[in-house]
């Protein structure tokens, strides 16, 4: 084999970050760690740091990045800070690999980066490919990036159409595709228990240990309306092609209709290292630390059609995607702003979707002009969500 490629990893102290570099410990002679990104959890950064000894380490406010490197001192790793270094470690010229995992909007700049640049791009952040789908994608075909989806059910597509099939293009004899969903941990909840439910019941999920606002998302299927979002842009098709599938075991992680009648299933246990390495080696296969599948342990497989009354948020996606323009990224925005204030407990979780429709209905829309547009309505829609946080509460 040829050097080891060397990755960027941005958001190495989430749940993706850890499972990726979780895989890459496996494999030290194929992945060299060049940098390695947080917010604000300087101590768990440094001691990554110290394990994987990166070449770059970015934080995001210059007090930590005085911190972390006061914590880093004598060591090779040189800290750097803000949205500017975040663009150049997932841009360097040295970096073949960048795994996009910061979630939502704080994303959008260092993925774009990474795609401009022609790197490999695993993207987990599915906020930065709802906020920009266009460009985004118009960004991918000009330069000489591959994009590999992280998503489990997106990867799950990816390794169901034909092999040599690239994100971006259209799949050739596909009739649907099928996203199956957990059903999060409000499934079988009325909407009034809804009501009152916690932060702390939304983001105990039953199937997968993710991030708090994944969690949330998963909970409203805010998650699923992002993905159908998602799906759209790297699969090149229409939402009224896409179906959701609530299944609540999560072993089959999505599935792909040809026009012949066949469909094509990828199945395994529920741990996202699984479509992290598939991502890291691609197209090779390598060892990722998850058990093989026991199909008889399993038993039972169960699906379902998704409840759009009791959750308004799948809903809500679909008609901004239909809508265009910025909707996809006003959507985002307004979300990001009501799963924060429901975590911080100034939200009902049922008035998540109002927030969100609220925003959509009361703000003009505006077309996707360019990123500093999209910027723009990202703005435009925190703010105005922000304001009719006080109007709900
Ligand atoms: P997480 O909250 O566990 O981690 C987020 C990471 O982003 C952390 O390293 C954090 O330091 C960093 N970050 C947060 N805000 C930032 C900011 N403003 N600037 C710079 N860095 C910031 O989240 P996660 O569960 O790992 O999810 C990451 C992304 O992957 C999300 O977009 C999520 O939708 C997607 N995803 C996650 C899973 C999963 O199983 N966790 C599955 C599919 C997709
Ligand atoms: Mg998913």
């Amino acid at each position: 084999m040829s050097r080891p490629l060397r990755l960027t990893l941005l958001g190495a102290t989430g749940s993706i970050g850890q499972s990726t570099l979780d895989v890459v410990a496996r494999h030290p002679e194929r992945y060299e760690v060049f940098a390695l990104t947080a917010f604000q959890r300087v101590d768990a950064l440094a001691d990554l740091c110290r394990r994987f000894q990166p070449a770059y380490a970015v934080v995001a406010s210059e007090v930590d990045g005085t911190r972390l490197r006061s914590l880093l001192e004598g060591s090779r790793t040189t800290v750097l800070h803000g949205t500017e270094a975040l663009v150049a470690v997932a841009a360097d010229a040295e970096v073949d690999v960048v795994m996009a995992a910061i979630v939502g909007a704080a994303g959008l700049l260092p993925t774009l980066a990474a795609v401009n640049a022609g790197k490999r791009v695993l993207l987990a952040n599915k906020e930065a490919l709802v906020m920009s789908g266009g460009l985004f994608m118009d960004a991918l075909a000009r330069s000489n990036a591959t994009l590999l989806p992280i998503d489990s059910e997106h990867n799950a597509i990816f390794q169901c159409l034909p092999g040599g099939y690239r994100c971006g293009e259209a799949a050739v004899g596909v009739e649907q595709l099928l996203l199956t969903a957990s059903g999060g941990p409000f499934r079988s909840w009325t909407l009034e228990s809804m009501r009152s439910a916690t932060p702390a019941q939304a983001v105990k999920h039953p199937k997968w240990i993710m991030g708090r606002k994944i969690s949330v998302d998963s909970a409203s299927l805010m998650n699923k309306g992002l993905e159908l979002i998602e799906a759209c842009w790297l699969f090149g098709l229409g939402p009224d092609r896409i179906r959701v599938v609530i299944h609540p075991e999560s072993i089959v992680h999505s599935l792909v209709q040809y026009e012949d009648g066949s469909t094509l299933a990828q199945l395994g246990n529920p741990d996202m290292r699984t479509p992290i390495a598939l991502g890291l080696a691609w197209p090779d296969r390598i060892a990722a630390g998850v058990g093989t599948l026991d199909l008889v342990a399993a038993g039972a497989l169960h699906f379902e059609a998704p409840d759009e009354v009791r959750f308004p948020c799948l809903r809500l996606a679909r008609e901004a995607f239909r809508q265009g323009g910025c909707a996809p990224a006003m959507l985002n925005a307004a979300n990001e702003i009501a799963v924060a204030a429901f975590l911080d407990e100034k939200l009902a979780f049922t008035d998540i979707p109002q927030v969100i429709e609220r925003t959509l209905t009361e703000l003009p829309m505006m077309a996707a002009e360019g990123l500093p547009t999209i910027l723009e309505a990202d703005r435009i829609a925190r703010e105005h969500a922000t304001r009719l946080l006080a109007t709900l509460h």
